[in-house]
C-alpha cells in the first residue's frame, strides 16, 4: 500500500463515520479506487467481483455506458432545480413510467431522496389520509417481525423489535403492532393470526407495512406470497392501508419485476429505491392510489405535508429513466433466472458444510445462514482473497449480484461464499 493510501485510511479512521461503526474507526475499510462492470478496483490493484451490487442497487454494474451517457447529458442541461412551483421532463417521464410499471391502482408518485425517507413519506401518507377520512385515532402501524424499513425514526419503529438493528431504541420509538415472522411455507394458523391482528387493532391502525416475499436487512428471509393476499383482504375489509416496501425487492431482484407480482396483489402505497437509478444516485419513489391521494388533498392543509430540497433531482431521475430503459428490453428476466440457477448449483452443496443452518435462493438472491454469528473480518477477508466482495451480517453470508454478472463471475461469487462460510 502506498503512503498516500495509508494517509487516506488514517484520515478515514479519524474523521469518517461508516454504517453502524464506532468513531474513531477501529478497522480499516477496503479502499476502492474505481469500479467498472461487476468489478471494484481497490487502491492496491486488487479487483473484486461485487457480490453485493453496492447494497443491492447496482443491477447493471458500474460505468454502464448508457447510464453514464444519461447522467452526462442531464448534467449538461440541469443538475438540480427546486421542485416547488417548478417541474421538469426527467421527473415527469419517470413518474409516468413508474405508474405504468407498478401494480394496477398506483397512480401518484412522490419522488424523494432515500429509501428511509420514502418509507417516512409512505407512513405520512397513511396517517394523513386516515386523519382526512375522519379517523384521526388511526395512528399506529402493524407489521410482522423480521422486517427492515430504514434508519430514520418512523421506519425504525417497524423494523424487527427484538435483536434487530434498532433494539437500542426500544422505548423511544412509537409503539407499533407486530405479528410473528412470516413462515416460508403457507401456514393457515399464521395467516389467521394476521387477520386477527388487523381485526383486533383496526380502530387504531393506519396501515400495515411489509416487505413482500423477501425480508432483506432484517434477516434475508423468504415467505409464502399467499400471506400478501391475506393482508390485502384483511386490510381492505377494515379500512387499513397496505404499504409494500419494495425498496430491496423491486426491479427484478426476486425474479418478478416487483415482488408483489408473486401474489398478484396491489398495495395502497408502495416504496421504491435502491435499484431505481441502477445504483447510480440516491432516489426513492413512493406511489399511492387515487383514494389515498384524494383523501390527503381534500383534508387539512390540502396536500401532503412533505417537500425535501432535493425532491425529484433531475440527474437521479434521468439515470432512473435510463435504467428503466435498460430493464425495458426484458433481458433482465433471463439473466436473473440464470443467476438463480448458478446460485442454486453453487450454494446448495454448502447445506451439509459444518456450521451451516440453511441455504436459500430466490431470483438473484443467495443466502447461507450459519448456526452462529459470522466472524465479519475473517469471512470478508476470505472472500476478498478469492476476489469477491461480500458484506455478511449477523449469521448471514449472502449475495445479491448485479444482473450482468456472467456465469464465470457467478462461480467466483459462490466460491467466495464457500470460503467465507469456512472462515466465518
Ligand atoms: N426499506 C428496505 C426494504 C430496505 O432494504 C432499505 C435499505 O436497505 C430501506 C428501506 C432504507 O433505504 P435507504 O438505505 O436508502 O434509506
Amino acid at each position: 500500500m502506498s503512503r498516500a493510501e495509508r494517509d487516506l485510511l488514517a484520515l478515514d479512521r479519524a474523521h469518517v463515520w461508516h454504517p453502524y461503526g464506532p468513531m474513531p474507526g477501529r478497522s480499516d475499510p477496503y479502499l476502492v479506487q474505481s469500479a467498472a462492470g461487476v468489478r471494484l478496483r481497490l487502491a492496491d490493484g486488487r479487483e473484486l467481483v461485487d457480490g453485493m451490487s453496492s447494497w443491492w442497487a447496482a443491477v447493471h454494474g458500474y460505468r454502464h455506458p448508457v447510464l453514464d451517457a444519461a447522467l452526462a447529458e442531464q448534467a449538461g442541461r440541469m443538475s438540480h432545480v427546486m421542485f416547488g412551483g417548478l417541474t421538469h421532463e426527467p421527473a415527469v417521464t419517470l413518474a409516468a413510467r413508474l405508474v405504468e410499471l407498478t401494480p394496477p391502482g398506483l397512480e401518484h408518485v412522490f419522488l424523494c431522496d432515500s429509501g428511509s425517507v420514502g418509507v417516512e413519506v409512505a407512513i405520512k401518507m397513511a396517517l394523513q389520509a386516515q386523519r382526512a377520512l375522519g379517523r384521526p385515532g388511526r395512528r399506529r402501524l402493524a407489521t410482522w417481525r423480521g422486517g427492515y424499513h430504514g434508519d430514520t425514526f418512523h421506519p425504525m419503529s417497524v423494523c424487527d423489535p427484538v435483536g434487530g438493528m434498532h433494539a437500542l431504541w426500544t422505548g423511544v420509538l412509537p409503539a407499533q403492532i407486530f405479528a410473528g415472522p412470516p413462515p416460508a411455507r403457507f401456514d393457515p394458523d399464521y395467516a389467521d393470526s394476521l387477520v386477527t391482528m388487523i381485526e383486533r387493532h383496526a380502530d387504531e391502525l393506519a396501515a400495515v407495512i411489509v416487505e413482500p416475499v423477501v425480508q432483506g436487512a432484517g434477516g434475508m428471509r423468504f415467505h409464502h406470497p399467499e400471506y400478501l393476499r391475506v393482508l390485502r383482504d384483511a386490510t381492505a375489509a377494515h379500512g387499513v392501508f397496505l404499504i409494500f416496501d419494495e425498496i430491496a425487492t423491486g426491479f427484478g431482484r426476486t425474479g418478478r419485476f416487483f415482488a408483489a407480482e408473486h401474489a398478484g396483489v396491489s398495495p395502497d402505497i408502495m416504496c421504491l429505491g435502491k435499484a431505481l437509478t441502477g445504483g447510480y444516485l440516491t432516489l426513492a419513489a413512493t406511489l399511492c392510489t387515487p383514494e389515498v391521494a384524494e383523501a390527503i388533498s381534500a383534508g387539512e392543509g390540502g396536500g401532503l405535508a412533505h417537500g425535501p430540497t432535493f425532491m425529484g433531482n433531475p440527474l437521479a431521475c434521468a439515470v432512473a429513466n435510463a435504467s428503466l430503459g435498460l430493464l425495458g428490453d426484458g433481458g433482465w428476466a433471463h439473466r436473473v433466472r440464470e443467476i438463480e440457477n448458478r446460485l442454486t448449483d453453487g450454494l446448495e452443496p454448502l447445506r451439509t458444510a459444518p456450521g451451516v443452518a440453511d441455504v436459500r435462493v430466490l431470483g438473484a438472491i443467495g443466502v447461507v445462514q450459519l448456526d452462529h454469528p459470522v466472524d465479519l473480518p475473517r469471512a470478508t477477508a476470505a472472500a476478498v482473497a478469492r476476489g469477491v466482495w461480500l458484506r455478511p451480517f449477523r449469521d448471514l453470508i449472502y449475495t445479491m449480484p448485479p444482473y450482468v454478472t456472467d456465469d464465470a463471475d457467478m462461480a467466483r461469487i459462490t466460491a467466495g461464499i464457500a470460503a467465507a462460510v469456512a472462515a466465518g
